[in-house]
């Protein structure tokens, strides 16, 4: 028997090709991308306005399959949390968080990550493999449609709509794990399936320098690049990559980039780590870095106040200090956040999501992979670097 194609993996293109080999005419792709995104179907025989013996070929070679929810608990703030199956003991999360005005999913692009940041958790872990386009997107259509239920609010485009933002900054590196990002990417814009702008979908990114350019041509969405420090001697100890890819090098990419992005700034994310990169004299070199003449970067600042895990021998920086620095950032005109830290209760803050489901027996693959990410990023890719003081 063949192995049934997932639906979920096919871009709006994918589809059309996927129905033409049925023999269906384009229209009929539509039908069933709106059946599957708008409405949340993964019952053919639901798809009603589809012939009957179409629905008996798609129920013959297809499925519409999300990864399977291992866990999901909802937070004191209203946060809720998904931990997903993603097969062979690896397990990715997902987290929705409510506002007032919108609702913003966090999605996961890898299972473990290997730029291996000083200060993440999900680095901690390894690599362990790259999402398809299915379990990228399968978040989304996942969360949606049981936001939806728990709420009680119909399918289709005439439900109210409970995600109004992505943001990829959950598990992973989404630019190194480039072309299903952004086949989901382009799925999320779809009119015919999420329907969300540019603006509303965020990529965050440790600064892959030419994938930032092939993002900006491929599907320039909003970005957000993780800095966390001020300068090269720093970031190569919290961020392994910046040996590849260094400051000045980055901030040229972020330059390149917001001539095709949908806004006109940079978000940059700054996590504050007590003693290692929240000084006044950081904030301030921070500020040249960005603002530099005709190399200026328009920004805006999002502060994240770090999330301890019990290995990671580093402090979240005191309020009073994440303050200070916001201020000289704001007094140098740059708008500037400071995140406030949700789900905590649940393990949903950012960095947090390790994952309770590893699997140790793939240390073969995933030191395999490793190696071919640094044949291409260089020996130190992936490398855990002291932090100079
Ligand atoms: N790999 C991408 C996206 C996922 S990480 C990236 O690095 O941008 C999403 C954000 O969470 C990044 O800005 C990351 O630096 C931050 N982060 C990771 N671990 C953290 C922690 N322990 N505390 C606070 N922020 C953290
Ligand atoms: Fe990977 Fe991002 Fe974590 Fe760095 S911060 S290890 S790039 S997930």
């Amino acid at each position: 028997m063949t192995a049934l194609t997932n639906l979920l993996d096919l871009d709006p293109a994918q589809l059309v090709a996927y129905c033409a080999e049925l023999g269906e005419k384009p229209f009929r792709a539509k039908q069933l991308q709106r059946w599957i995104h708008q409405f949340g179907a993964s019952d053919f025989d639901a798809m009603t306005d589809l012939a009957k013996s179409l629905r008996d070929k798609l129920k013959s070679r297809a499925t519409i399959a999300a990864p399977s929810v291992i866990t999901d608990h909802t937070s004191a703030d209203g946060t809720r949390k998904w931990l997903l199956d993603v097969g062979q003991g690896n397990a990715v999360e997902t987290v929705f968080i409510p506002e007032e005005n919108r609702g913003t999913l966090c999605i996961s692009t890898q299972a473990g990550c290997a730029v291996n940041c000083r200060f993440c958790s999900t680095g901690k872990q390894g690599f362990s493999r790259n999402l398809t386009v299915g379990e990228i997107i399968g978040q989304l259509w996942m969360a949606e449609f049981e936001l939806r239920k728990t709420k009680g609010i119909e399918p289709g485009p005439k439900g109210e709509r409970q995600i109004t933002n992505v943001v990829m900054m959950g598990m992973g590196e989404p630019l190194l794990n480039f072309e299903p990002t952004v086949t989901a990417l382009k799925l999320m814009l779809d009119d015919n399936a999420y329907g969300l702008s540019r603006r509303r979908v965020t990529v965050s990114t440790s600064g892959v320098v030419p994938m930032i350019d092939k993002l900006s041509q491929e599907c320039p969405v909003a970005l957000a690049v993780s800095l966390h420090a001020s300068n090269d001697a720093l970031r190569d100890g919290l961020v392994p990559l910046n040996r590849k890819y260094p400051l000045a090098e980055l901030m040229a990419a972020c330059r390149r980039y917001l001539a095709f992005a949908p806004r006109d700034f940079i978000t940059f994310e700054y996590c504050m780590l007590d003693g290692v990169n929240d000084s006044d004299a950081h904030a301030r070199e921070l500020v040249a870095l960005v603002q530099n003449g005709e190399d200026s970067v328009p920004c805006k600042f999002n502060l994240i106040p770090f999330n301890p895990f019990p290995e990671s021998g580093l402090k979240r920086s005191n309020n009073a200090r994440i303050k200070a620095f916001a201020q000289i950032l704001m007094d140098a005109g740059i708008v500037t956040t400071i995140r406030k830290t949700r789900g905590d209760d649940i393990d949903a803050a950012c960095g947090q999501l390790a994952g309770e489901i590893q699997d140790r027996t793939k240390v073969q693959e995933r030191m395999q992979k490793m190696a071919e990410y640094q044949k291409k990023f260089g020996k130190n890719f992936g490398r855990i670097v002291e932090v100079p003081r």
